[in-house]
């Protein structure tokens, strides 16, 4: 049993004293300072503390720009994490080892090539970045904000790493093990609504006032409308990771507009969050979720 949520060459020693660690004292806090983990029954809650601690036990944590990686940062960033594998085996999580946690935004050197075929070096800031066979890289400003906002950039990056087993990064995780789950179908039902999305971002800019910089907070109230971030319409791998991002913090808007997609997400990741989600803020009626207000930036 302890094999198998440990994973197979899991450092046993490194785990139980994880696990220890994640004791009556800082557990219950660490949980309830991620509002998105609310609702989960006490089986679920076990699991995913063993899953935080085998993050924790597994993965490497290096601060940058000077940034001292504390304890409590290291089990902020394992637990939320560790949700998307929540119905999975930790060894979607092998074959990596870093993370590293910047203070805040960070510069990464981006070429782009023109329709001209000139080649284009820039530097982006960005929150996060999950790079194929090596790190996630973090902006602690970002992934604490992710406790109890929208937006989630531990859950994007991850979502790009089981993403990316199995053939590359391209809006479809490995399905080996959901047999339940047709690849064709995934291809299917992701392109129409990533094509919708697009379609539905494009329709959006062109209503956008010509003096309004759709770049800026401004641009905001055009956007809200959206079922998700516009971010998602990059291409489907960022879809699959910002539509991971609402499925597990604010899934309603998404649920409404693709129902299909949705399920597709449940099925794959073992779990049901919308309801999840409906069930204790109905335990709760005087915590308010803002539903269906997606970020922007
Ligand atoms: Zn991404």
């Amino acid at each position: 049993m302890l094999r198998w949520l440990t994973g197979r060459d899991a450092r046993d020693r490194e785990f139980e004293q994880a696990l220890a660690a994640l004791d009556a004292r800082v557990w219950p806090p660490l949980l309830a300072r991620h509002a998105f983990l609310r609702g989960l029954d006490a089986q679920e809650t076990e699991t995913l503390r063993r899953h935080t601690a085998w993050i924790l036990a597994n993965k490497a944590f290096h601060g940058a720009h000077g940034l001292r990686v504390t304890p409590d940062m290291r089990h902020s960033i394992a637990v939320q994490a560790a949700l998307p594998i929540l119905g999975l085996d930790t060894s979607l999580y092998r074959g990596w080892t870093q993370i590293v946690v910047y203070p805040g935004g960070f510069l990464v050197r981006r070429t782009e090539t023109d329709e001209a075929g000139v080649v284009h070096e820039y530097e982006q800031e960005t929150s996060g970045e999950s790079w194929e066979g090596g790190p996630i890289i973090l902006s602690w400003e970002d992934a604490r904000a992710g406790m109890d906002a929208q937006a989630n950039v531990v859950i994007h990056e991850f979502a790009h790493k089981l993403d990316q087993r199995d053939g590359g990064a391209d809006g479809m995780p490995g399905l080996r093990a959901h047999r339940s789950l047709d690849p064709r179908r995934w291809r299917e039902v992701l392109d129409l609504v990533f094509d919708d999305f697009n379609d539905w971002v494009d329709d959006i800019e062109a209503r956008i006032p010509s003096d309004v910089d759709p770049e800026s907070d401004a641009a905001a109230p055009w956007y809200a409308e959206l079922p998700l971030d516009p971010y998602a319409a990059q291409d489907p791998a960022e879809f699959f990771a910002v539509s991971s991002e609402s499925f597990f913090i604010e899934p309603w808007a998404m649920a409404t507009a693709w129902p299909d997609w949705y399920q597709l997400l449940a099925q794959y990741y073992r779990q049901d969050p919308l309801r999840r989600l409906e069930a204790a803020d109905s335990q709760h009626p005087d915590r308010c979720f803002p539903n269906g207000t997606p970020r922007h930036g």
